[in-house]
């Protein structure tokens, strides 16, 4: 044999060997999980037509999707839902029940990545105060991380810190935004300087970069047919515009809307997250050792677009088409950095919205707004009325009701009792659909409903006394615009797809609650189950060995 030929023969052996390997690799080089803050499943067909073939249709047609993905707890907010993604259990275990709750002891309000103990590094001393401490089992990129003896690395990106805290876990790195710097930052949490490719990154001072346009709609704006008029009354404005229409020409609006913070309620958040990303993985050199790396990353924007505009407004629609772009490009990132199937990608959302109040009305759609400080002044007023003078109401918050406990054992008060009164008295008012108690909250074993919901939202140590729900369609809340925390269908349906190494290609219509994700991902991934667990993995999706 010549040696040409059998150079030719070993050259096509390897290649062979190669391609087997790319598809049957025993581990992925990275996960990517997604978050995208506020996305309804609904989104994925209202847009599909319109979204590009790589991005969202890409993980519909070739990964797998669970249609009927659900949250299965009360409430359903930014900060629960991102710390039960990842891990893969509700409040009543994790401990993170609302994005702030009432403390007893402190008698003032928590915020769910707040750490008074650490400071920031980078970015301003406001911003830093940030660590997943709160959280209170482990997350699946702790266990990675565990699994691999800590060789594994761990990055969470996010504008909010806590997109970015509560999936990095305990054990992994997080930078969020800084509003005001307009830096990605740390906190000292995790180190006492910012690794120099967070500094290169910052000082590429993109955020300025974005800001000087204007945001004008992707398409004409007449094509965006999925939505409502772009001039309405019913979303919210920014100040210094005081019509809803497009363009936005950034600059103007940036003095009296945040100064660089302006960038989260444009596409553009989109765009500087995923920068961000980018940096982390060359930075850190993430998917690129012996072991399967973890990189988090959750998009605020869509959220804060959202909450201003609502789910049918041209501005949200606009969102959602450029999203998807950046996520085509961000696909076709991963194919060229690690190959196609060495990556695995899931992609979800930390709860819906609900519709614009004022928009539904105008349809006919039962809806309203519930004025919690009404509710409040009502609440003292019936106490005293019951008990005597006294401070009996402590706080009333996320549509909870916390007594004054002390107050209530010095005069000798059935604390039970007293729950039952106020739970009974709410129900007055309109908008509030049921009220439940701690006490049969703590007594009871609920398995399905609303009160299930309730219940995995409650944790026996820091929920309130009387927990109100809201008819459907209402928000507790008076600013225009809209928001979410129901247990309602449309604060609670959101995608979960799984993509790339090891996901065969399907859909199901099966329910299944977002706290199977972490589940599956051990299951794939061969490693532990994040130690307050509570869902089971989705098994057309883990059961595949290839
Ligand atoms: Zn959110």
């Amino acid at each position: 044999m010549k040696i040409s030929s059998l150079f030719l023969i070993i050259v096509s052996v390897l290649t062979i060997h190669h391609a087997t390997a790319q598809t049957g690799a025993p581990k992925p080089k990275i996960v990517v999980g997604i978050v995208v803050d506020q996305m309804r499943q609904e989104y994925i067909y209202k847009f599909q037509e319109r979204y590009a073939d790589g991005g969202f249709n890409r993980l519909v047609r070739e990964g797998y999707m669970m249609k009927n993905a659900h949250y299965n707890y009360i409430p359903t907010y930014t900060g629960p839902g991102h710390a039960s993604v990842y891990t893969g259990t509700t409040p009543s275990t994790h401990g993170i029940i609302g994005n702030d709750w009432f403390v007893r002891k402190l008698n003032g309000t928590i915020y769910c990545a707040g750490d008074s103990t650490v400071s920031n590094v980078g970015g301003s001393l406001n911003s830093g105060q940030i660590s997943p401490r709160n959280m209170l089992t482990t997350t699946i990129t702790d266990e990675l991380r565990f699994s691999s003896n800590k060789r594994s690395k761990v990055v969470g990106v996010a504008i909010k810190d806590r997109g970015a805290a509560l999936p990095a876990g305990h054990l992994g790195d997080a930078y969020w935004f800084d509003a005001s710097t307009g830096e990605f930052m740390t906190s000292t949490y995790y180190y006492n300087e910012l690794p120099d490719w967070v500094k290169e990154f910052n000082n590429r001072r993109l955020p300025e970069a974005y800001l000087s346009q204007s945001w004008q709609t992707l398409y004409p704006i007449d094509s965006y047919i999925q939505s409502i008029e772009d001039t309405n009354d019913f979303e919210g404005t920014f100040t210094g515009k005081e019509t809803t229409d497009f363009p936005y020409h950034l600059p103007d609006l940036m003095e009296s809307n945040g100064g660089l913070g302006l960038i989260s309620t444009t596409p553009f958040g989109n765009s500087l997250t995923l920068d961000m990303a980018y940096a982390a993985i060359e930075g850190e050199q993430l998917g690129m050792g012996d072991e399967t790396d973890f990189l988090a990353v959750s998009f605020s924007s869509p959220d804060y677009i959202g909450h201003k505009f609502g789910p049918t407004s041209v501005e949200l629609e606009d969102n959602y088409l450029r999203l998807d772009l950046e996520l085509e490009k961000f696909l076709n990132y991963l194919d060229s950095t690690y190959g196609e199937n060495e990556y695995l990608v899931f992609l979800t959302a930390d709860h819906g919205v609900a519709e614009i109040v004022e928009y539904m009305q105008s349809e006919n759609v039962p809806a309203g707004r519930l004025n919690s400080r009404f509710i409040t002044t009502q609440l003292k007023g019936f106490t005293n009325q019951m008990y005597g003078e006294g401070e009996w109401i402590s706080n009333v918050s996320n549509e909870q009701i916390y007594l004054n406990k002390d107050l209530a054992k010095e005069k000798g008060l059935d604390l039970e009792e007293m729950q039952k009164d106020l739970a009974e008295f709410v129900l007055r008012f309109d908008g509030i659909k049921e009220a439940y108690t701690a006490s049969d909250l703590k007594r009871m074993s609920y398995t399905e409903g609303r009160k299930h919901l309730l219940q995995m939202g409650f944790n026996h140590k820091a929920s309130g006394d009387v927990m109100m729900v809201l008819e459907p369609g209402w928000l507790s809340s008076t600013w225009k615009g809209t928001t979410h925390g129901t247990g309602f269908n449309y604060d609670t349906h959101v995608p979960v797809i799984f993509y790339g190494w090891n996901v065969p290609q399907g859909e199901s219509a099966a329910y299944c609650t977002i706290t199977d994700i972490a589940p599956t991902l051990s299951m794939m991934l061969g490693i532990r189950l994040p130690n307050g667990a509570s869902g089971s993995p989705i098994l057309p999706i883990s059961d595949i060995k290839q």
